[in-house]
């Protein structure tokens, strides 16, 4: 930017192409539950996605993992996050991994450790293409007008209330008109367009983006005894009680390859991988494997470099893993993800600002929207719910100070450090998005702003979409 001069747009009329009663920006977990919540409640919903579908991080970056997180003894949130696991299953669009181990030792091993409930796995892996058209299907069931391959590119603003969007599409530049809005953009793009304050962590503190792809023609029996025989553990991810639990973590074909010099070393750059899901057609759908650090996903240089980058390690990953990894000889390139997948950017400064204390200590609020289990991962903890244990998300830290029918869903609401690696994660992003859904459908029909919105009627309608409130 240093030598470019500053132009300046002339102003022009935009045609005004829609109006609507709540407008969802982001059509990721957040969005697509926030918008389902608002329209079932009966109020015009619009829904706008950048890409050409919607499920964000899920179908972007094939992360199918919603509940993995869930044991035997896990309080769960319940709600559309249910919905979408039950649906999934009835349409044939999960990957049941755990399933598919029909040993009986092993199966004894998966019942003492809480992942499996008289031989039923306690959760399942969404087949993320499926998800695709399994969105679609609910979006349209519940009368959300759903806008893709559009970008909104600012706020109209009346004072501080927030009436309209700009978006940036094929159709040209155009306006949309709305009586409340929900930012589930992940990086608080409608907060940031409309003046809210919010926090951006200089970019060498935020977590990594990562590159996501998966790999075909792996011989899965060869691999999972790899597995079985060299298993990942929790504590390689960070701080747990649960020093010796397994995961599918995999990082020594990576290391082999680095000390045989056969992948380039960079400081900014990690390349370890989760992979989640595998079929018995040889593949292995998404590896979560291509970290990239100080980078900041609200900048354009830096996603181009990020994905550039990350995709020439995508092809580091895939030799490395060829030469060191059991049944991957002749493994190829299945899929990139769609987009690099963003852990953290920009977050609101809320009425309310969740903290690290909240959410390790099971806090409760009046003003709680949903719950989430006790799952936290990122900055070096890793704490999984198996005990039961929960803590309220309340309404506050979805409101953004200073900008009245605007709420705020996902990744992008208030919080500190640690309280995000509990709040980004995808079941506490759709409990987010299914209670600012049901809030600004509810503020709209009683004629208060949002943030004034009658919190014990939104609790009740919350309990009547299946919400487990408190
Ligand atoms: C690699 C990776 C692995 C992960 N693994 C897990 C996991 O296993 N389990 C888990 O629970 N969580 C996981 N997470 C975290 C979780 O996926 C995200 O925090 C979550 O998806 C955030 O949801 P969201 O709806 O807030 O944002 P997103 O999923 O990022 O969705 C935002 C949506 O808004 C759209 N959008 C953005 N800006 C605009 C705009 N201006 N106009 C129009 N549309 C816009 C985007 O295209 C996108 O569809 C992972 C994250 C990453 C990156």
């Amino acid at each position: 930017m240093n030598n470019i001069e500053l132009i300046t747009e002339p102003s022009r009329k935009i045609p005004v192409f829609a109006e609507t009663g709540v407008l969802v920006v982001g059509g990721g977990p957040a969005g697509i539950s926030a918008a389902i919540a608002a329209a079932r409640e009966g109020v015009d919903t619009m829904l706008i996605e950048r890409y050409g579908f919607c499920g964000g991080v899920i179908t972007q970056s094939m992360i199918g993992t919603t509940a993995w997180y869930r044991y035997a003894d896990t309080v769960d949130a319940e709600g559309i996050a249910k919905e979408f696991e039950e649906r999934a299953e009835k349409m044939d669009a999960v990957i049941d991994v755990l399933g598919k181990v029909k040993n009986k030792d092993m199966v004894k091993t998966l019942e003492a450790d809480g992942l499996m409930i008289n031989g039923k796995p306690t959760f399942k892996i969404l087949d993320t293409e499926m998800f695709k058209c399994l969105i679609d299907q609910m979006l349209e069931e519940a009368g959300v007008k759903v806008l893709l391959h559009c970008m909104v590119v600012d706020a109209i603003m009346e004072d501080n209330i927030i009436t309209g969007v700009i978006t940036e599409s094929k159709s040209g530049r155009q306006a949309i008109l709305a009586k409340r809005v929900i930012d589930a953009t992940g990086d608080a793009d409608m907060a940031h367009f409309a003046g809210a304050p919010f926090r951006k962590k200089p970019k060498h503190e935020l977590m990594e983006t990562t590159v996501n792809f998966g790999c075909k023609g792996v011989n899965i029996g060869k691999f999972l005894m790899y597995v079985y025989l060299n298993p990942g553990k929790l504590s390689d991810w960070g701080e747990t009680a649960d020093k010796d639990g397994f995961s599918t973590y995999l990082v020594e074909p990576f290391r082999k390859a680095q000390e045989a010099g056969e992948i380039r070393m960079m400081d900014n750059i990690k390349i370890e991988s989760y992979w989640s899901s595998y079929t018995d057609e040889g593949e292995i759908i998404s590896m979560d494997g291509i970290h990239l650090y100080n980078i900041d996903p609200t900048d354009v240089w830096d996603l181009t470099t990020a994905e550039i980058e990350g995709r020439k390690r995508v092809l580091d990953a895939i030799n490395a893993l060829k030469r060191y990894t059991p049944g991957f000889k002749k493994a190829k390139l299945r899929t990139i993800g769609t987009s690099l997948g963003t852990r953290e950017s920009r977050k609101i400064i809320g009425t309310y600002n969740i903290n690290e204390h909240e959410v390790r200590n099971q806090a409760r609020f009046k003003d709680s929207i949903g719950i989430c289990p006790e799952f936290i991962d990122g900055y070096g903890v890793a704490i999984l719910p198996k005990k039961g244990r929960y803590f309220h998300v309340p309404f506050g830290i979805c409101v953004p100070q200073n900008v009245e029918n605007l709420l705020v869903a996902g990744r992008c609401v208030a919080g500190d450090k640690i309280s995000h690696a509990a709040t980004r994660q995808m079941c506490c992003c759709i409990v987010t998005g299914q209670g600012v859904g049901i809030a600004s459908a509810i503020s709209l029909k009683e004629n208060v702003p949002s943030r004034m919105v009658n919190i014990l009627e939104v609790q009740n309608h919350l309990i009547k979409q299946g919400v487990k409130v408190h």
